[in-house]
C-alpha cells in the first residue's frame, strides 16, 4: 500500500507543519489538490522544482490520487510562473488533473484559500481540508511520494538561497545541512552582519545561528542584514510589543479588514485581540476569541498596521493562552465570504514594497551543487507528532538512506534516515549527528 511505503520512506508535508503524509493517503475524498501557489516573498524554489522536476510530482499526485479514489486532480499554480507552467503541462498525462491558475497574491497557497479557490467549498471553522473532500500536498511533498515508490526515503532536501546573497539559487542538499553552507552556496552574504529568516519572512522563523540545520520542512533561507528594518520588527519580547500595542492602537481596524481568514467568512477579528490589550496590564488574562481561528499568515503585522503593531503576535499569544486553560471557540455564524475579499487580495509586488525587500526580489535558478557537508545533524522532531527515536548508537557507522530513528508503531509521527555515509558522533533525544 502507498501509505506504508510513505512511512518507511518518511514522507512528510514539505511546505509547512510536516503532517504525515501516510495519513492523508489512507483518506477516501473527492478531490486531491497540488499546491504549486507558494507565495512566501523571496522563495521560489517550489518554481524550479515544477520546471525541472515536473514528471516526478505529476507521478506522485496521480499515486496519491488513486490511493485516496480522488476523481478530480486540481493543480494549483501561479500564472506568472509561465516556465513551470509550460513544463508540467508538458508532462500532464492524467486525464484527472487540471490546472488552477493562481494570480501572485499573498496567501494563495494557504490550504482555505486554495481548497476555496480551487473547489468552491470552504473548510468548516476549525477544520482540515478533508471535511469538504480534499486532500492538499505541496508539490515537494508529490516529488518525495514519487521518491516513496521507489523506495527511496526522504534524505535531501530542495531548498533556496536569497536575499542578500552573491548568487541566489535552488538546490538540493542532504537533510541536516548546516545554514551556514547553504549561504556558502550561495556565493557568500554581501553583508558581513547578517540575519536568516528560515522557511519564509511572512509565516517562517528568525535566526541568528548559522549553525542550525536543514529539515524536511524548510523551504529556504532568506539572508538580511542585521540592521533591516524586518529584524528590528522581530527583534522584540512580547513584553514590548503589548507595551507598544496597549499605548499605540487606536481600533482602526485595518488588520482584521485585511485578514484573510476574515474576508473568508472566519470569526477572526485580531483588532478585538489588540482591544484587550487595552485593558489589561499585559492582556494575557483577557485573551479574546476572535485569535482562536488566526493563520497566523502575518498580514495583520506586516502589511495592514499602519502603526507597526503587532496583532499576529497577540494572537499567537491569546491562542496560546486559550490552548493552555483548555478554552475552545466553536464558531456558530455560517462561514460566508466577505463580499470585499476579491478587492482585498495582497499583490506580492506591494508586499515587498511594505517589507522593504524589493531590492533583493530575484529569481533563485536551479542548479546541480551536489553538496557533501562535513557533518549532517538529523533531528529527530521535524514533523507533526511524536519524535523520532533514535536507533543508531554513537560510534556506529551508517549509510545514507538507512533509518536512524523511529516513530513507534501506531504513533503519528514520521521516521528519519541517514542523508550522507559517515559515523554517528552524536545520539541523543533531540538529534542524530553524523559525520561524514
Ligand atoms: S491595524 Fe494596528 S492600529 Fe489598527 S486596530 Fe489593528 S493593531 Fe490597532
Ligand atoms: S496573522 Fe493576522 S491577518 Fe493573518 S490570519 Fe491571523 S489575524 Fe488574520
Amino acid at each position: 500500500m502507498l501509505s506504508d511505503q510513505l512511512r518507511e520512506c518518511g514522507v512528510v508535508g514539505a511546505g509547512g507543519a510536516g503532517f504525515p503524509t501516510e495519513v492523508k493517503a489512507q483518506s477516501q475524498v473527492e478531490f486531491f489538490i497540488a499546491n504549486g501557489a507558494e507565495c512566501e516573498p523571496l522563495i521560489h524554489k517550489d518554481a524550479e522544482l515544477m520546471k525541472h522536476f515536473p514528471g516526478q510530482i505529476l507521478n506522485g499526485m496521480s499515486a496519491m490520487m488513486d490511493a485516496i479514489g480522488a476523481k478530480s486532480g486540481k493543480f494549483g499554480i501561479k500564472t506568472k510562473n509561465a516556465e513551470s507552467v509550460h513544463a508540467i503541462k508538458e508532462h500532464m498525462t492524467d486525464k484527472r488533473i487540471e490546472f488552477v491558475m493562481l494570480g501572485d497574491f499573498y496567501p494563495s497557497g494557504d490550504e482555505y484559500e486554495l481548497v476555496y479557490t480551487a473547489t468552491g467549498r470552504l473548510i468548516p471553522a476549525g477544520g482540515i481540508p478533508l471535511n469538504v473532500g480534499c486532500v492538499v500536498n505541496n508539490v515537494e511533498t508529490l516529488y518525495n511520494v514519487q521518491l516513496a515508490l521507489e523506495k527511496k526515503p526522504v534524505t535531501e532536501k530542495f531548498v533556496s538561497i536569497s536575499g542578500a546573497v552573491k548568487e541566489p539559487k535552488s538546490f538540493w542538499v542532504p537533510v541536516g545541512t548546516p545554514y551556514r553552507d547553504l549561504v556558502a552556496l550561495g556565493g557568500g552574504a554581501t553583508v558581513s552582519d547578517y540575519v536568516l529568516f528560515v522557511s519564509g519572512i511572512m509565516m517562517g522563523s528568525m535566526t541568528f545561528d548559522a549553525d542550525d540545520v536543514v529539515t524536511k520542512t524548510c523551504g529556504g533561507i532568506i539572508v538580511l542584514p542585521r540592521d533591516h528594518y524586518l529584524v528590528s520588527r522581530r527583534n522584540r519580547t512580547q513584553q514590548e510589543m503589548n507595551r507598544i500595542g496597549k499605548s499605540a492602537c487606536d481600533q482602526c481596524s485595518y488588520c482584521t479588514e485585511f485578514c484573510p481568514r476574515y474576508l473568508l467568512g472566519y470569526e477572526v477579528q485580531p483588532h478585538k485581540v489588540m482591544r484587550s490589550l487595552g485593558f489589561t496590564t499585559t492582556g494575557a488574562e483577557h485573551w479574546n476569541q476572535w485569535s482562536e481561528l488566526c493563520c497566523a499568515c502575518g498580514i495583520c503585522t506586516l502589511y495592514a498596521c499602519p502603526e507597526d503593531l503587532y496583532p499576529k503576535e497577540a494572537c499567537d499569544d491569546g491562542k496560546r493562552d486559550r490552548k493552555a486553560a483548555g478554552l475552545k471557540f466553536v464558531q456558530t455564524r455560517p462561514v460566508e465570504v466577505h463580499p470585499m475579499k476579491e478587492y482585498r487580495r495582497i499583490p506580492l509586488s506591494q508586499l515587498r514594497k511594505r517589507l522593504q525587500i524589493d531590492e533583493y526580489e530575484r529569481e533563485t535558478p536551479y542548479q546541480e551543487v551536489q553538496h557533501k557537508p562535513a557533518a549532517v545533524r538529523i533531528k529527530l522532531k521535524q514533523h507533526a507528532g511524536a519524535p523520532a527515536v533514535a536507533t543508531v548508537q554513537e560510534g556506529k557507522k551508517v549509510k545514507k538512506g538507512q533509518v536512524v530513528g523511529q516513530v513507534e508503531a501506531g504513533k503519528l509521527g514520521a521516521h528519519v534516515h541517514a542523508s550522507i555515509d559517515g559515523k554517528v558522533r552524536q545520539a541523543n533525544t533531540d538529534f542524530i549527528e553524523i559525520v561524514a
